[in-house]
Parts: C-alpha cells; structure tokens; sequence
C-alpha cells in the first residue's frame, strides 16, 4: 500500500491530491470540500509528498488552523503552484 492509498478522515490522499485544484476554484460540493478539510488537518503524509505539493499543503493547513475563508491571493498562488501536477 502507497502512502497514496493511507486514507483519513474518509477520503485518501491521492483523491485529495486529485480534487485539490477544484478545491481551491470552489468547485467542489460542500460535503467533498470539508472532508478535504477534515484529512488535511489530519494528515501528515500530505506534507511529506514532494517540495511544491507540501508547500501547499502547509499553506492550506494554516488557512484551515485559521478557520478563516481562504484568501483569494493564497489560493491563487496555491493554483499556480498546483497547476502543472
Ligand atoms: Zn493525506
């Protein structure tokens, strides 16, 4: 089993990994985008995938930590980041 398979709070990482993007457009369904929420408050794997993956990731984990809207400039950055995975 790949780390990719290690599933948290309902949802693996590598779905996480999938429907990040639409994540940060918004495009997700209330229920896929808190699940998303719940496993990367949880998960430390997702730190541990890769320079720019984790990067991001660390950036959202703190928005979260935040309980706050993400900022319309972190996600943007986040999608430049996350645009050629
Ligand atoms: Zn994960």
């Amino acid at each position: 089993m790949s780390d990719l398979d290690r599933e948290v709070a309902g949802i693996r990482c590598r779905e996480v990994l999938k429907l990040l993007s639409s994540y940060l457009d918004g495009d997700l369904t209330e229920a896929e985008a808190r699940r998303i929420d719940d496993h990367l408050r949880e998960c430390d794997r997702c730190e541990h995938f890769g320079g720019r993956f984790s990067e991001a990731v660390a950036a959202l984990r703190h928005e979260l930590s935040r309980a706050a809207p993400l900022d319309p400039e972190v996600a943007r950055r986040l999608r430049a980041r996350l645009s050629d995975v």
